[in-house]
């Protein structure tokens, strides 16, 4: 091996530390980093899985240009540079600066977000500039900015552990910050550590280790804390010097909260919780002085996300409870580099450096620091708005920089019209075949994951190093190599002389210092923010190369900043945060007779955004590999629908098909489906095309969490699954989904035609040609049973199961088939009985996927072993031993032991 790199994980906003190493057989290998403060070592499943997802099969690697009739035709970089270029040149002289837009990714680093934020706003003049973290964090940006004047999350992950209380508002953190979530639950099995309460509508994985789990209404949090507000405000559990000397608007605030909310009864009515269990949540609230609020997504994703911000920020503000160890609001985010994206300005109503576009100084403080021709003076369009002026010919370019809103974006199909439509869409990407790149004129081979130099800013603005221990593949650069030089060919090379990362990044540290302070009588005033790296602004090259992680804002000896806010001075003009009044408002689309369901959409465990990267691990596949639809059992029999088959799931917006499930955490009148899904994975799961559009007024930010949908029974002859070591055609089939395994690709498949004859189907579709290979069939045509093995030279090359009936066999031994060099007489006989070759051969779905620990081996060790707590579980079996992410669900398979063992 050579020696360890120090790097940071690319998934969620918890940003942890890596060290990566790279063995001689070019084998990468992933261990936390014990010296990295956000981690300490520890990694989820998704970040241990790493190195199983770096191959550069699927890569986009060579710059590649779609002819008029479709083709693809590789390029060089020359011809693809000038090609983008010369198409926005055109579009910018005959339409102006408002026809060409920018659509990035949280996924960036901080220097290519800050070069092609500077080239839209500085250069071209347009703030068309908008990111996929408006559609997960923008509503906590907008409410951050209203209280504190500033984007700013006060606290830090220690907080977490010294909480007496942690509020978890619209967060499974269990599953989607899984590090953070494994700290606060050993603090709190180390005896002082807090109490947890959940807040949300399902009951996930989270809410395994809580003391209270308040299943709201979607849409009612701000009754919730509005008649916090009011329940704190009438105990007297207020800190009224905190108010008095550090607030504005407590009067309009808790006027707001008790005219809707003063009633704890109607609260709990509206928000359809048990009256008792909200006062308990109520009263914890105010007796524990350390709290930590933490929210994401279920608070955000919403037409009232921003003013559910500033109703969870408000109590805080009553409580003083901020900027001091273990309390304050926290907001968590999805994506690895949404806070970085922020501090550049990666959003199109920001400026770099926390400034404002509508604020006259700041544009002309960010303008004359560029030295650029101009400054784009008005907010532009954010990422739903942004694509129906695509899809209206306002926007006529549009390029897109590591994001796939084909599939992430609501009413996604409208997003495939728009760029359907597009005159040129530019697409920057590490994989070749996404929905998104389907519509590409122009393919540019970006960086990925170990290759990349940069740096990301983390939930608790802690700013890391994303370092490079891979060569660039093919042709591909990065992401800031690419606007630069298309920002020369431009016209801009004055303004774009960079050589690497370092230089970007000191520019930008030199930005957030810019007129940062008091003014120094020279004209132009300063407009004080938080953010401030001046201090990393000498950093020479090696000093950036091996610049430790550090919270900003940095100190002038370079020490980070773990809390703000200590000395209640907020960053509003005055000096004081504000209480905002946030009148409750329901979600914009309420269900009715023809849509009577509440869709509501999320991740699960071991998947991250569109696959393009988690997919490609068969670890993480085997948790759970299929799109599916929770819902409640009394809903699926009034929909017609049963667990385990397939069925439609229509909005006004679309449809698309998932398997039912009855998870068992979900409310009747609602479902669930998972984001991550798409063309690429399967035939019709893509959630997105069925979100409605509907966004907060101030934020921008989609309804993610409320739909109204209706469920439909998806009526099918058979389902069946395949296993190939090569793909297979998935016209074929008229339901599909793709797992990826260790040495095959599996099939979930299934099919709405008779088939008059089973084997010449599966023949056909296997690619089974060859007269010389074993065929190995057995058929029951009185019960529609139908199972085939192809074997070339004794080795398992492809299988495939079908039946009448949702009773197929197991798919868990038949994978360890594929790793055999060749088959025995017991396995072809168990081939064609369809059952593993002895009991315990079947492990069933994977739980722990560190392990590679599945459900039925555990089940039998709880019961015959009489195992108690998830610590038994690791002693036996080593699963939930190394990064914790499956604990929550090990709990749940104890308790449902136990309820069987009793029943
Ligand atoms: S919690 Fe998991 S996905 Fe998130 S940064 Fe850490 S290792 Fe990566």
């Amino acid at each position: 091996m050579n020696g360890a790199h120090a790097t940071t994980c690319p998934y969620c906003g918890v940003g942890c530390g890596v060290l990566a190493s790279v063995g001689a057989d070019g084998a990468v290998g992933v261990t936390g980093d014990p010296g990295h403060g956000s981690n300490l070592g520890r990694l989820c499943v998704k970040g241990a899985a790493l190195g199983e997802t770096l191959d550069l099969q699927g890569r986009l690697l060579q710059p590649t240009l779609r002819e008029p009739g479709g083709a693809l035709r590789r390029v060089g970089w020359g011809e693809a540079l000038d090609r983008v270029a010369g198409g926005f040149r055109r579009i910018l002289d005959n339409h102006g600066p408002d026809a060409v837009a920018f659509y990035v990714s949280g996924q960036l680093l901080t220097e290519d977000y800050y070069v092609v934020n500077k080239l839209a706003k500085g250069y071209i003049g347009t703030a068309n500039i908008d990111t996929n973290s408006r559609l997960c964090m923008s509503s906590a940006v907008a409410g951050h900015k209203r209280a504190f004047g500033e984007d700013v999350v006060p606290g830090c992950y220690e907080d977490l552990e010294q909480a007496e209380l942690i509020v978890l508002a619209g967060s499974n953190t269990a599953w989607c910050h899984p590090v953070v979530f494994q700290r606060m639950v050993k603090a709190k099995e180390q005896g002082a550590g807090p109490r947890i309460v959940v807040i949300d509508p399902r009951f996930t994985a989270t809410c395994e280790s809580a003391d209270l789990h308040l299943p709201i209404r979607p849409g009612t949090d701000v009754w919730l804390f509005n008649g916090l507000l009011s329940f704190l405000f009438r105990h007297g559990a207020i800190d009224a010097a905190f108010v008095d000397a550090h607030t504005q608007g407590f009067e309009q605030a808790l006027a707001a909260a008790e005219a809707e909310a003063g009633d704890p009864a109607e609260v709990a009515r509206r928000c359809g919780v048990q009256l008792a269990d909200l006062l308990t949540f109520y009263r914890w609230f105010a007796r524990h002085g350390k709290t930590v609020s933490l929210f994401s997504q279920g608070v955000n994703q919403s037409s009232s996300g921003t003013d559910k911000v500033n109703s969870l920020i408000n109590c805080h503000l009553l409580t003083g409870r901020i900027g001091k160890p273990g309390m304050g609001p926290f907001s968590i985010t999805g994506q690895p580099n949404a806070m970085g994206g922020r501090e550049v300005g990666g959003l199109a109503n920001m400026l770099a450096a926390h400034m404002d576009l509508h604020e006259a100084v700041h544009r002309d403080i960010v303008q004359s620091f560029w030295d650029s021709p101009r400054i784009a003076s008005r907010p532009g369009l954010k990422a739903v708005e942004l694509f129906d002026a695509v899809l209206e010919g306002r926007v006529k370019a549009l390029w897109i920089m590591g994001t796939n809103p084909v599939v992430s974006l609501p009413d996604a199909d409208r997003a495939k019209r728009a760029l359907a439509a597009c005159e040129l869409v530019v697409c920057s990407d590490i994989v070749e075949a996404t929905d998104t790149n389907a519509f590409a004129h122009v393919l540019l081979p970006a960086l990925g994951w170990g290759e990349k130099n940069g740096t990301v800013t983390s939930s608790e603005r802690r700013i890391s190093r994303q370092r490079p221990f891979l060569p660039a593949p093919g042709e591909a650069r990065a992401d800031w190599r690419i606007v630069r030089d298309v920002a020369q060919r431009l016209g801009f090379g004055r303004g774009f002389q960079y050589d690497g990362p370092h230089d970007i990044f000191i520019e930008h540290a030199r930005l957030t210092a810019f007129r940062n302070h008091a003014p120094r009588g020279d004209g132009l005033p300063a407009v004080p923010r938080q953010l401030d790296l001046g201090a990393l602004a000498a950093l020479s090259r090696q000093d950036y190369d091996a610049l430790a992680p550090v919270q900003w804002p940095v100190t002038a000896d370079g020490r980070g900043t773990p809390r703000l806010f200590a000395d209640g001075r907020f960053a509003h003009g005055d000096g004081r945060a504000r209480f905002v009044a946030t009148p409750g408002r329901a979600p914009a689309h309420a269900p009715d007779a023809e849509y009577p369901l509440v869709l509501n959409t999320g991740r699960v465990r071991d998947q991250w955004h569109t696959m393009t990267r988690t997919g490609k691990s068969p670890r993480l596949a085997g948790h759970i590999s299929e799109p599916y639809l929770d819902m409640h059992p009394h809903d699926a029999l009034r929909f017609g629908v049963r667990e385990g088959e397939l069925a439609r799931v229509r909005s006004r917006w679309g449809a698309m098909v998932a398997r039912v499930r009855h998870g068992g955490g979900i409310l009747a009148g609602h479902v669930f489906v998972p984001i991550h899904w798409n063309d690429q994975y399967a035939s019709d799961a893509r959630v997105g095309g069925l979100v409605n559009p509907v966004v907060d007024p101030v934020s921008g930010e989609p309804e993610f969490k409320h739909t109204p949908v209706r469920v439909e029974p998806f009526p099918v002859r058979w389902y069946g699954f395949a296993f190939g070591r090569h793909p297979l055609p998935t016209a074929r089939p008229h339901h599909w989904t793709l797992i990826r395994g260790e040495h095959f690709l599996r099939y979930e498949i299934a099919h709405r035609d008779r088939l008059a004859d089973c084997g010449t189907w599966a023949r056909a579709w296997l690619g089974a040609g060859d007269p010389d290979a074993d065929w190995l069939e057995y058929e029951d045509r009185s019960t529609g049973v139908y199972r085939a093995a192809y074997v070339v030279e004794d080795r398992i090359e492809a299988c495939i199961f079908l039946s009448a009936r949702q009773d197929l066999p197991a798919r868990q031994w038949l994978a360890g088939l594929f790793a055999q060099d060749r088959l025995d007489e017991s396995d072809r006989a168990s081939l064609l009985a369809g059952e593993p070759p002895g009991a315990g051969a079947d492990t069933g779905p994977i739980v722990c996927s560190c392990f590679g620990v599945g459900r039925n081996t555990l089940c039998a060790a709880i019961r015959e072993q009489g195992l108690e707590t998830p610590a038994q579980i690791t002693a036996s079996l080593r699963a939930g031993g190394n990064c914790g992410s499956c604990v929550p669900e090990l709990r749940q398979l104890i308790t449902e032991a136990h309820a069987e063992a009793g029943a």
